[in-house]
C-alpha cells in the first residue's frame, strides 16, 4: 500500500487586499500607463516572428506518435537585448513618470503577450492582437518602499513626487502581520496589495482528486471516498445564462454587464469558500489534481466527449488555482485516469457509464471513484520515481477500495444567511451499485476508522 511518507512542505500564501484611495494623480497615471501598455503591446506584437513547426516523431513507451498532427504557425516572440533597449526607447520619449514605471508596463505587456500565446498554442485564443480593456497599473518592486512598523507603502510616480498608501487600522491588518508586501496593482479607486507568506506543512495525506462536471470526487485511504459537491456553481452558471440571454435580447447592455459581474463575484466566493472548506477540513494534505492543460495539448481528439465537457462548463483552472493559493496541490497526467483498474492496473480500451468494469480482476466500481484513486496513487508513484528510487515493476495496486467505500464523506457549500458558508460533512453510505454489485452487505459507517477526523471536525465548526 502507498502511503505519504510525512515530510515538511512550504506552501507559499498569498492573499490580496484592496485599500480604496482618492488621488488624480492615480487616474492620470492609469491613463499613461494604460495607453504606454497597449504601444508596448502593439510594437512587441509587430516584431513577431511567425514560424513553421512540422509534426515530430516521438518514441513514447515503444510507440512512435506526433506531436503536432498539423503544420502550423509558431509565434516568435522577440526578447533579445536590442530589441528590448529600442522599446525602452519608444516608451520612453513620451514618460513623465519615474523610468522604473516604463520598465513595469515593459514587464506587464511581455507577461501579457506570453499569455496570449500559450493559449494560442493550445488553441483557445485566436490570432488577434491583445487589447487593454481594464484601467490599472501594475506597479514595481523599484518603485516601492515599505515600511513594515508604520504599515504604509511609498510608491514613487516621478523622482520627489510620492503616493502614500497605508493598511495600518484596516480590518485585514491582523490577518497579514508578519507578511511581505509584493507588488501592488493601483486601480482609480483603490490598490490591492498582495501579501505574502510561507507555511510549514507536515504532510500526513494525500487526496487524489477527480475533476468533474457536477463534483469532486477524492480519495484517502484514511477518510475514504470523499464527495464534494459542485452543483451550486452550476446553478450560478445556468441562473446567470438566462439572465445574460434575457437581457441581450432586449439590448440591455448595461443589464447584461451587471450579470457579467455578478455571476463572476458569485463563482469566486464559491470557489473561495471551497479552497476554505478543504484547507480547513483536510489540513496537512496534499492535493492531487489531474492536470487538465495536459490533457488539452497531448490527446485532444482522443479525449472523450464528456472529459472534454467538464472543462467548458467548470471552471477547473480557477478552482484549481485558489485552492493552490490556500493549500499544498500537485497535478499528474490525466491520461487513462478512469480507463485504469485500481486493483489490478489494467487499461480498459473503451469507459463507458458510470461504472468501471475490470475484465481482468472483475473490480466494479464508480467511475469517479476509481478515477480518484488512479490519480492519488500517480502522485506517489511518480513522486518515488522521482527520488530515484528503483522503479517497481508490476507495482502491487492497491486492495483497499472495496473496504473504504462502505462509506463515503458528503460535503458541500451552502449558503447559510449571512454568516460564512458553512460545511455539511457527513459519512453517508454510498448510492449503493458498488455495494450491491459487489455482493457486500450495507455496512454501519465505521467511526473508529477515522477518528482523529471527527475530532478535528468538531473541534473547527
Ligand atoms: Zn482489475
Amino acid at each position: 500500500m502507498l502511503r505519504p511518507k510525512e515530510v515538511c512542505q512550504i506552501l507559499e500564501l498569498v492573499r490580496a487586499y484592496s485599500v480604496p484611495i482618492r488621488d488624480d494623480r492615480i487616474s492620470e497615471l492609469i491613463t499613461w500607463y494604460v495607453e504606454a501598455l497597449q504601444n508596448a503591446i502593439d510594437i512587441i506584437w509587430d516584431n513577431i516572428e511567425w514560424k513553421y513547426s512540422f509534426p515530430e516523431l516521438v518514441r513514447r513507451g515503444g510507440k512512435l506518435t506526433t506531436v503536432i498532427g498539423l503544420k502550423v504557425r509558431i509565434p516568435i516572440i522577440p526578447k533579445d537585448r536590442a530589441f528590448k533597449k529600442r522599446l525602452r526607447e519608444e516608451l520612453m520619449k513620451d514618460n513623465p513618470y519615474a523610468a522604473h514605471w516604463v520598465d513595469a508596463v515593459i514587464r506587464t505587456a511581455y507577461s501579457i503577450i506570453e499569455s496570449w500565446r500559450k493559449k494560442y498554442l493550445r488553441g483557445r485564443a485566436r490570432k488577434v492582437k491583445p487589447r487593454i480593456r481594464r484601467r490599472f497599473a501594475r506597479c514595481k518592486t523599484t518603485l516601492m518602499k515599505i515600511d513594515y512598523e508604520a504599515k504604509t507603502i511609498r510608491i514613487t510616480l516621478k523622482q520627489g513626487e510620492y503616493l502614500y498608501v497605508s493598511w495600518r487600522s484596516t480590518w485585514f491588518e491582523h490577518r497579514v502581520r508578519g507578511w511581505t508586501v509584493g507588488e501592488v496593482i493601483i486601480f482609480d479607486d483603490r490598490i490591492v496589495i498582495p501579501f505574502k507568506s510561507s507555511e510549514e506543512i507536515y504532510v500526513r495525506r494525500v487526496i487524489g482528486w477527480d475533476s468533474n462536471e457536477p463534483s469532486l470526487d477524492g480519495y484517502e485511504p484514511s477518510i475514504g471516498f470523499i464527495h464534494v459537491d459542485l452543483k451550486p456553481l452550476q446553478s450560478i452558471k445556468i441562473v446567470y445564462e438566462r439572465k445574460k440571454a434575457i437581457a441581450q435580447s432586449r439590448g440591455k447592455r448595461e443589464l447584461y454587464e451587471k450579470y457579467v459581474r455578478r455571476e463572476r463575484n458569485r463563482e469566486k466566493d464559491f470557489i473561495n469558500k471551497l479552497s476554505a472548506g478543504l484547507r480547513l477540513l483536510f489540513p496537512n494534505t496534499v492535493h492531487v489534481f489531474e492536470d487538465l492543460d495536459k490533457e488539452d495539448m497531448v490527446s485532444r481528439k482522443r479525449v472523450e466527449r464528456k472529459r472534454r465537457k467538464r472543462n467548458a462548463r467548470t471552471p477547473w483552472k480557477r478552482i484549481h488555482r485558489r485552492v493552490s493559493e490556500v493549500a499544498l496541490t500537485a497535478y499528474v497526467d490525466p491520461s487513462n485516469t478512469s480507463r485504469e483498474c485500481p486493483r489490478c492496473g489494467y487499461v480498459v480500451e473503451t469507459q463507458e457509464g458510470q461504472i468501471f468494469k475490470c475484465p481482468r480482476c472483475g473490480l466494479k466500481m464508480n467511475r469517479h471513484k476509481a478515477a480518484s484513486i488512479n490519480i492519488r496513487r500517480r502522485y506517489l508513484e511518480e513522486k518515488r520515481r522521482r527520488k530515484r528510487r528503483a522503479r517497481m515493476r508490476g507495482f502491487p495496486h492497491s486492495n483497499e477500495p472495496e473496504v473504504s467505500m462502505m462509506v463515503e464523506l458528503w460535503v458541500g457549500v451552502t449558503p447559510s444567511g449571512r454568516s460564512p458558508v458553512i460545511w455539511i460533512p457527513m459519512k453517508r453510505d454510498p448510492e449503493g451499485d458498488e455495494a450491491r454489485e459487489e455482493g457486500l452487505a450495507k455496512t454501519k459507517p465505521n467511526e473508529t476508522r477515522t477518528p482523529h477526523y471527527r475530532i478535528e471536525l468538531d473541534r473547527k465548526l
